[in-house]
């Protein structure tokens, strides 16, 4: 935090509009579209309704409007984005679709278009795909576009963790036809919770309002065509964002220099960090990940819940790791376990750049195809990224981070 979001709370309980409507709101909405290059923001709860709303326009689109009480893509395939955090494919959910799982390419740690192309030709019938930007990290959202068009599918573009990166010049959130983008306590900026549609049409960004606040029509009673949500943002939460949105680029710089100091600390030691395309993206940095060589993984095992290590001189893995920074009483993370590996989504399809294929393991694969995700989760961790981290805490995980491989 750093002042200004107070002001505007404040002004938001000293005028007294404090549900959701006000000028903090409004604010929002024209700075995050302005930020974005959209025409566009619609301000909401979180990014996960914004999401959701993006699946039922979608969904509308293409199939037109379901009986009530049926989902937007009720037994339809929907591609999904592998290796990300489930809230990117929740709302194909919510409204009866069913995830396909795409594998992840090397160079972003995102959607591999080579995947999706596959994908196109196992289910031609597709045309929804839903495609995240890692850790703040840009995927090859052109080459997924084009993918998309090619087949006539229409993109929504996850951009949660990525607000403020940017790909061939363009703001991430503004390659899809419909995007999202999150102020959860824990992204780039915050408002504590909160989230915006963006769209370039002036219809959609009419309706998303209309559907976030319970979908009342014109009229001075309550007069209801269709289901509604509550999922518009507080002004109050507006105020905090408001308040925030002038640090975004500073944040950025801060991130950025916590990921340049752990790519030059971490020299030397068989690891590299989160990837993305230098001449084509620039990332907002959010969170530092690095991956480990395989040649210099020591034994790892995960099951469900747990996690064990076989510690090797010269070697380390993600579990060993974690632990080590744990102790200090930091705090690290595995890489987002891929969609395809977890229980609930065991029976779905996961299409790898070879075709389909099906990790049971956390290694590598059916069929003699390379399950890439499987692989970035096996070998990848998540390192403290906080922007208010000093050199000297820095300091301290890199030392850690070096005696693993001791
Ligand atoms: C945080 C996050 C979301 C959800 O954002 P909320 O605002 O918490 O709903 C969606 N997708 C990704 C990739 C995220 O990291």
């Amino acid at each position: 935090m750093h002042g200004e979001e107070i002001k505007y709370i404040t002004e938001a309980y000293e005028t007294n509009w404090m549900s959701t409507v006000g000028a903090n709101i409004n604010e929002v909405e024209r700075i995050a579209a302005e930020k974005a290059g959209v025409r566009y923001a619609v301000a909401l709860s979180c990014c996960t309704a914004a999401l959701h709303l993006c699946v039922k326009f979608a969904g509308e689109k293409l199939y037109g409007k379901p009986p009530i009480g049926h989902g937007a893509v009720e037994g339809r395939r929907v591609f999904c984005s592998d290796m990300t955090f489930d809230a990117t494919l929740n709302p194909v959910v919510y409204e009866g679709g069913i995830p396909v799982f795409i594998d992840t390419e090397r160079d972003t740690w995102n959607m591999d278009p080579a995947a999706l192309e596959k994908a196109f030709e196992i289910y031609p019938e597709v045309r929804l795909v839903v495609a995240a930007h890692l850790y703040g990290f840009p995927g090859k959202i052109d080459e997924l576009r084009a993918v998309c068009d090619r087949h006539g599918a229409l993109l929504i573009e996850d951009a949660a963790e990525s607000m403020g990166a940017t790909y061939k010049g363009k703001q991430t959130g503004s390659f899809g036809d419909y995007a999202a983008i999150s102020y959860n306590g824990n992204k780039i900026i915050t408002g504590s919770s909160g989230g915006c549609l963006l769209t370039n049409e002036l219809e959609v960004a009419n309706k998303a309002r209309k559907w976030s606040t319970q979908a009342r029509e014109n009229a001075a009673w309550y007069q209801h065509e269709e289901v509604g949500y509550n999922y518009r943002m507080s002004n109050v939460i507006a105020g905090v964002v408001r308040g925030q949105y002038p640090y975004l680029e500073e944040h950025i710089a801060q991130k950025k220099a916590v990921w340049e100091r752990y790519r030059e600390g971490l020299k030397g030691l068989p690891v590299s960090m989160n990837p993305f395309e230098e001449d084509k993206s620039v990332p907002n940095y959010w969170l530092s990940a690095m991956i480990i060589d395989k040649e210099a993984m020591c034994k790892q095992v995960r099951d469900d819940n747990t996690a064990m290590y076989q510690p090797e001189h010269g070697k380390s893995c993600p579990t060993e790791i974690l632990e080590a920074i744990a102790s200090i009483n930091a705090e690290g993370r595995p890489i987002w376990k891929p969609m395809h590996m977890q229980p609930m989504y065991r029976m779905n399809a996961f299409i790898t750049v070879a075709g389909n294929g099906r990790a049971r393991t956390n290694a590598y694969i059916a069929g003699g195809v390379e399950d890439v995700g499987a692989d970035i989760f096996e070998r990848g961790l998540c390192l403290p990224s906080d922007n208010k981290m000093t050199k000297e805490q820095q300091d301290v995980v890199i030392e850690i981070i070096r005696k693993c491989f001791e």
